[in-house]
């Protein structure tokens, strides 16, 4: 069981027939997160949205997401390898060594890419590289893609 103080309310108002949404949804069970489709930003600590919907890349963001459950993110980037999705860590932290070394000791076996946009808006970033992300995990969507783009109005997310 998990103290009532470590749970998380994780937000996804995506299609409710994603394979990348059943795995998780499944995980966030287990693990007795909690998981709600209305947005409120007082309630939500991780968001999950969804943006193109043929790729398989699964980007999470790193401080207070995965450092908000380590053990519950790294079972879920295995979970995710196994089903055929490509899960990395991307970060607004700046690309220097003590921020990566720092990533890669907790991430352990979890072998992934650590992509660090020094602050740049993450989908913008992703793009110049050619990665088009299926969905993004993040608890400041901002960090996405600033206040106004299409994946927050397709996510269901009002200001
Ligand atoms: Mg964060």
């Amino acid at each position: 069981m998990m103290d009532e103080d470590d749970k998380l309310t994780f937000f996804y108002s995506g299609n409710p027939e994603e394979e990348v949404f059943k795995l998780i949804e499944k995980a966030l069970e287990q693990r007795e997160h909690y998981l709600v489709e209305f947005y409120n930003e007082f309630l939500i600590d991780v968001y999950m949205l969804l943006d193109k919907r043929k790729s398989r890349h699964v980007a999470i963001d790193w401080d207070n997401t995965i450092s908000a459950d380590k053990t519950f993110f790294k079972s879920l980037i295995f979970q995710l390898q196994d089903a055929g999705f490509k899960p990395f860590v991307c970060t607004l932290r700046a690309p220097d060594k003590e921020n990566i070394e720092e990533i890669c000791k907790i991430l352990e076996k979890a072998n992934i890419p650590i992509y660090l946009t020094n602050g740049k808006p993450k989908r913008k970033y992703m793009k110049s590289l050619g990665v088009k992300v299926h969905l993004w995990i993040d608890d400041f969507y901002p960090g996405i893609c600033g206040d106004s783009c299409k994946i927050l109005a397709r996510n269901n997310i009002k200001d």
